[in-house]
């Protein structure tokens, strides 16, 4: 039986870890034709050679996407693969520092929006322009649950910058939803991932903490978001668009 994202050429932006990579793999098994991109070449490697031997299809284009000439070089050399560019998966993030709000730093405010925001704006920004060429496209940004809420524990950049995430995918899905693009957010809640180790340092009293304020009572795993992030791209989410999508065990439904 074909897969969800049989031949489709779907492009993934920090797919060298946590939830990028199970998505890199997740639409790997889904028939598609990936490109991984990550700012860590060896991690990006790594995927790519997951998804090959698996018996996938999968190219590793590292870059930064907070470098504008690197993200339209990745989308350019990805259309020199395959033709065209069916589906975006703007992943790439980083959490930030942890610091009261007055006190945030101006360098951290302005590193964490470079790569959350202005990253993901890049990244749209060249692909929107190579899916209105070939007819249509689908894009699935990863905001958060704190895009659509705010979460005190000081990451205050982190949370202006997936609230604009929301905003950017919002924007751009009324703009080309005429166009046949599509354009959601994936919105985890507290996943599982390296990113998370490194905000609660692995403390089993902080992870059960965290656990225990999710109404499922547990973190959520990369796969889990994988999952619905192939579906979002596919076909049989085909009158999804302006949309967030929250895979948080019920954490924003509550609030
Ligand atoms: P992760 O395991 O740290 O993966 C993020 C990946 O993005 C890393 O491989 C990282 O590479 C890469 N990256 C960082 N800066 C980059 C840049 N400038 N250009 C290209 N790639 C870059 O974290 P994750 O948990 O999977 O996070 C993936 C996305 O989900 C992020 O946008 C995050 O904000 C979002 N999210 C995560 C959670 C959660 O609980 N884990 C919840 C809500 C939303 P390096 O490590 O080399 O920097």
């Amino acid at each position: 039986m074909p897969g969800y994202l049989e031949d489709k050429v779907i492009l993934i932006t920090g797919a060298g870890s946590g939830i990028g990579r199970a998505t890199a793999l997740a639409c790997a098994r889904e028939g598609a034709r990936v490109v991984v991109s990550d700012l860590n070449r060896e991690w990006s490697a790594e995927t790519t050679e997951q998804i090959l031997a698996g018996g996938g299809t999968a190219h590793s284009l590292p870059a930064d996407v907070a470098d504008m000439d690197q993200v339209e070089a990745l989308i350019r050399d990805t259309v020199k693969l395959h033709g065209r560019l069916d589906c975006a998966h703007n992943n790439a993030g980083i959490e930030g520092e942890t610091t009261p709000f007055h006190d945030y730093s101006e360098e951290g405010f302005d590193r964490v929006t470079a790569i959350n925001l202005t990253g993901v704006w890049y990244c749209m920004k060249f692909q929107i322009r190579q899916m209105l060429r070939q007819g249509g496209g689908v894009i699935v940004n990863t905001s958060s649950g704190s895009g659509l809420i705010g979460t005190g524990n000081g990451v205050s950049a982190y949370n202006a910058s997936k609230h604009g995430v929301m905003g950017l995918t919002r924007a751009a899905a009324m703009e080309y939803a005429q166009e046949g693009i599509r354009v959601n957010a994936v919105c985890p809640g507290a996943i599982d991932t390296p990113m998370a180790d490194r905000l609660l340092g692995r403390d089993p009293e902080k992870m059960a903490a965290t656990a225990m304020r999710t109404p499922s009572r547990r973190w959520g795993t990369a796969e889990e978001v994988a999952e619905v992030v192939v579906w979002m791209c596919s076909d049989a989410a085909s009158y999804l668009t302006g949309q967030p999508v929250c895979v948080d065990g019920g954490s924003v439904a509550g609030r």
